[in-house]
């Protein structure tokens, strides 16, 4: 029965794979036993994960060219994937009424429709299998905002509630769609949020920051067969700082 926990037959794609929380997910979904594409949009990260032993190719989420591109790449190669990680994020801080109109596009763009032009691009093969797991990387402040970052509050809002909709829409599919909503989690977001006067760690019940493995093991358990019955949920890890 526990066999349900190995990702043996998956494949897995994650964006924003280079580093972070991503790259964290890439490894141990890739210990688990499944296919692991990681993308980025460097060449040499891209260079990098293949000398890790990912498969990886480019892809800038916000270019929905080149999520197409990747799909017939992926569809020829006979790699389509069953689990969808959209992890890519962008988080910058700027009171709302100094936000500047481009950057709240661009946070939109990477946080919230990449999630939908990759769920469109990848969902159909998932169908057709009778499997697939959808998992978005959402926040802790889609639910609990702070000042500075309206923009990224309301991308991460719109993720979760696009994300109980596909829960809905593909549950007769044998499709899961979840997010998974870490708190402070040890990054280069964190680090540049605390270069711009943020302070974590003593508003952090468990009294540490989270690390990005933290984030993977519940990753993998929604990757898993183990967690079929979970659908159209947010899973909140953060030491304690919100309670849903
Ligand atoms: P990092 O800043 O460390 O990494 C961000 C990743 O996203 C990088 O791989 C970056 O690529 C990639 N990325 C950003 N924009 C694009 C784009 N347009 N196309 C492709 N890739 C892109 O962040 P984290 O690892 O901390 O964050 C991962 C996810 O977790 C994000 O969705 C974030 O919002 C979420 N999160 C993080 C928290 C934290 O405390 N760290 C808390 C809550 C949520 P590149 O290296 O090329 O820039």
């Amino acid at each position: 029965m526990f066999d349900n926990l190995k990702l043996d037959n998956n494949v897995v794609l994650i964006t924003g794979a280079n580093r972070g929380i991503g790259l964290s997910i890439a490894k141990l979904l890739k210990l688990r036993g499944a296919k692991v594409i990681a993308t980025a949009r460097k060449k040499e990260d891209s260079q990098m994960l293949e000398a890790m032993g990912f498969i990886s190719h480019y892809l800038d989420v916000t270019e929905v060219d080149s999520i197409i591109k990747l799909k017939k790449t992926l569809k020829l190669d006979s790699l389509m994937p069953d689990i969808l990680v959209s992890n890519a994020g962008l988080g910058t801080v700027s009171l709302s009424m100094r936000l500047k109109r481009n950057l709240w596009d661009q946070t939109i763009e990477t946080n919230l429709t990449a999630a939908f032009e990759l769920a469109k691009a990848f969902i159909p093969h998932m169908s057709k299998k009778g499997f697939g797991r959808i998992i978005n990387i959402s926040s802790v402040l889609a639910r609990s905002p702070q000042v500075g970052l309206a923009h990224y509050s309301a991308s991460k809002s719109g993720l979760e509630g696009f994300t109980k909709s596909l829960a809905l829409e593909y549950a007769q599919k044998g499709i899961t769609a979840n997010c998974i909503a870490p708190g402070f989690i040890e990054t280069d977001m964190i680090a540049d949020l605390r270069k711009q006067g943020m302070d974590f760690k003593n508003k952090i019940p468990v009294e540490r920051v989270g690390v990005p493995d933290d984030v993977a093991e519940i990753t993998a358990f929604l990757s898993s067969k183990a967690s079929s019955y979970i659908t159209g949920e947010t899973i909140h890890i953060n030491g304690g700082t919100y309670f849903s």
